[in-house]
């Protein structure tokens, strides 16, 4: 195993404290450097690396708080084994070799007779290359246990936005300053993206126009020049409804659509079918807005599209970031460095994800794989059960839709559940064992960004507390006991690390000085001579692929699965949203005190047009509801909620929460997304009443 402190990344600052670098390893585009400040093999605080170019030394107010967390009395410091019901939370402390000894032995019992009926299930708890998918993965697969569909955030917009673009090389958020148009599509920037934010803000001082597009009027939102509310799940027409009116009015490049484009034509009369009036009524929005934002993207350069993953969370959600992505190709906005669009940079990193997970482990067996955004279903489906389910990186009881559901999956008492953990979360609850994780004070790790262009490496600051481990080492400790022989579950983190990064740079060299820019040198606009890493190498408005995946080849609309506009809505008519509330990472830190108290608790914003419809005080409880459930939560009107839309900012532990039960408990399992397989989270009618 690696030392405590890899001494090359330490630089002392004063007689007794040293520093050393780090990397963010939460689900945030960012990927902050950090600078753990230790005495005495204790971490006093971590701060942000000003040397590092994209994030300059600031941190969220998550991360800043990072030594709360670390030293949070209710860490897990010991192994657990369950002596309550499963839910109930009670467990007994036992020692490190009776809960290997006791989880090998079960886990070997039925890999004997059935491995698929193993199901890994983790996600981006730690964005780590290490930490996440290494040694985890080669286990799983020299098991043949199921494989896992990582489909709970990002896979649908994904989708869509590659049979655009080919990949998802956003452009250098280090240039957005220079943007004079910057459109918020989906992103809660202040929350979900703090140094763009930073950047657009500069932009703002320097003339330029920012716009948000989003249903809820965010702490971005209020700070843009201009804010559309579309109505959750409409993004997509609204796209179209922007094309049209630029190709009907000609603001659209020419030139750039004759060299690098597909299908310009055809995507002409489709976008022909979308004209403004149309679109405000499927959007519930005003034509004039749709006018008026068209005729500013289209004469207005460098512009940027920074969208995030919000919109994606429809059943049309691949099809909207397909169709928002043919935006800055209709206008030639690839042309400037500053221009374009950003979803994420992820694309532009080469890591050998075979050199990690070693599919080769399989040996030609093809185990079935199971969706992580249906995980209650799967859990609940006798057909081929799930005898045993080992959790890590993630909070499934808590973050996966149709909670309810979940909840009484993980509750089976023929479940085997293993949770690898820092805290015991919702899930950790439901577990057989419990094993405590380190935090990235602790362990090695690099990080890959998906909001710039550097990868980051982490060194261990401080020893591990109690007795945590690594996921890598909880994993090569099972292995152990399993009698796997192959030499690469001895690898270490460092070993790892490097086969991560293979081709790209040295990883001792990087954790020295903490980072790597990868990719194309500053101020170049990558796509100005098209290059798409389409198959055609051109911008596709016409795409077999999309054909192939069951959709339209041309950018079309797909109407929520729960529309307001349908029969359902009369009972239902109110669509809920859940974004990130600003305080908290999907689940992570909602257990932090300082961070909670800043939340207040779980909140349903509400119009105040909807709420005197329905006798809602402000601050006074109400029931939210649908078929799938119902939770209570504490009202707080305010014309942030557009008409027609209630908000509930997540994601709450549910154990945390006035009645045990977080938005989720409303949200839908039974569809998925047009492309992506991904959940529908933001496709969810309610209806609400005081209590
Ligand atoms: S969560 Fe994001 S903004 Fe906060 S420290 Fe991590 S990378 Fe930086």
């Amino acid at each position: 195993m690696n030392g405590v402190r890899h001494t090359s990344a330490v630089r002392d600052v004063a007689a007794d404290v040293t520093i050393v670098k780090g990397a963010c390893p939460h689900d945030c585009p960012d990927t902050c450097a950090l600078e753990v400040h230790v005495r005495g093999g204790v971490a006093l605080k971590v701060t942000g690396s000003a040397a590092h170019e994209p994030t300059a030394g600031v941190l969220c107010t998550k991360v800043a708080r990072y030594t709360e967390r670390t030293y949070h009395p209710n860490r897990l410091l010991h192994p657990l084994r369950r002596v309550g019901r499963k839910g109930e939370g009670r467990f007994e402390r036992i020692g490190w070799d009776e809960a290997i000894g006791s989880i090998a032995e079960r886990l070997s019992s039925i890999a004997a007779r059935n491995p698929e009926g193993i199901l890994p299930y983790s996600y981006a708890g730690t964005m780590g290359l290490v930490q996440g998918e290494s040694m985890a993965q080669r286990f799983f697969h020299k098991l043949g246990a199921s494989l896992l569909d990582r489909t709970i955030c990002a896979s649908a917009g994904s989708a869509g936005h590659q049979l655009t673009l080919g990949s998802r090389v956003g452009m250098d958020m280090e240039l957005a300053d220079e943007a004079k148009l910057i459109v918020f599509w989906g992103c809660n920037a202040i929350t979900s993206s703090v140094h763009f934010w930073a950047r657009a803000q500069a932009a703002k001082r320097r003339g330029a126009t920012l716009v948000a597009i989003d249903p809820y009027r965010s702490l971005t939102a209020e700070k843009c020049h201009i804010h559309v509310a579309p109505l959750p799940g409409t993004d997509a027409a609204l796209a179209l409804g922007l094309m049209h009116v630029l190709i009907r009015d000609d603001l659209v490049d020419h030139d750039y659509i004759e060299r690098h484009t597909q299908g310009y034509e055809e995507l002409r009369d489709r976008a022909a079918e979308y004209d403004p009036a149309r679109v405000a009524a499927i959007c519930g929005i005003a034509a004039g807005e749709i006018e008026s934002l068209a005729r500013l993207y289209g004469t207005t350069r460098p512009s940027l599209i920074r969208a995030n993953y919000g919109m994606q969370r429809a059943r049309g959600g691949g099809m909207a970031t397909r169709n928002i992505a043919c935006l800055p190709a209709l206008v030639g906005a690839f042309r400037d460095a500053s221009g374009g669009i950003l979803l994420s940079t992820s694309g532009n990193f080469n890591v050998d994800s075979a050199a990690l997970s070693r599919p080769d482990l399989l040996g030609g067996r093809r185990p079935r794989t199971i969706n992580m955004s249906t995980i209650g279903t799967a859990l609940l489906d006798g057909r081929a059960p799930i005898e045993a389910l080992i959790v890590y990186n993630s909070n499934p009881v808590a973050v996966a839709p149709d909670s309810a559901r979940v909840a009484r999956g993980f509750a089976r008492e023929d479940l085997f559940t293993v949770v690898l953990e820092q805290f015991q979360t919702d899930t950790a609850d439901y577990a057989d064992f419990v094993l405590p994780a380190t935090t990235q004070l602790e362990h090695v790790d690099v990080v890959k960004p998906y909001g710039h262009y550097y990868m980051v490496a982490n060194n261990p600051a401080i020893a591990p507390l109690g007795e945590a481990k690594p996921n890598t080492e909880i994993f090569r400790l099972l292995s152990r006991a399993m009698g796997f022989s192959e030499p690469c579950f001895g690898d270490s983190d460092d070993e790892i690390a490097q086969a991560a990064v293979a081709g790209n740079w040295d990883f001792a060299a990087v954790r020295r000085k903490g980072w790597e820019r990868i990719g194309p040198a500053k101020g170049t606009a990558r796509f100005a001579n098209g290059g798409f890493d389409t198959p055609s190498g051109k911008v596709e408005f016409v795409s077999a692929a999309a054909q192939s995946a069951g959709l339209s080849a041309l950018p079309d609309y797909i109407a929520p699965l729960e529309d307001t506009r349908s029969e359902l809505a009369a009972r239902y008519p109110l669509a809920m949203i859940s974004p990130p509330a600003r305080n908290f990472l999907n689940s992570s830190f909602v257990n932090v005190e300082s961070l909670r108290a800043a939340e207040g608790e779980p909140w349903l914003d509400v119009h105040p047009t909807d709420a005197a419809a329905r006798g809602i005080a402000d601050g006074g409880y109400v029931r939210v509801f649908n078929e799938r459930g119902s939770l209570e939560l504490r009202a707080r009107i305010t014309d942030r909620a557009r008409p027609g839309v209630v908000v509930a900012l997540s994601v709450w532990w549910k154990k945390l929460s006035r009645d045990g039960k977080n938005a989720n408990e409303l949200t839908n399992s039974d569809a998925l997304t047009d492309v992506g397989r991904a959940p529908v989270f933001y496709d969810c009618l309610v209806e609400v009443a005081a209590l």
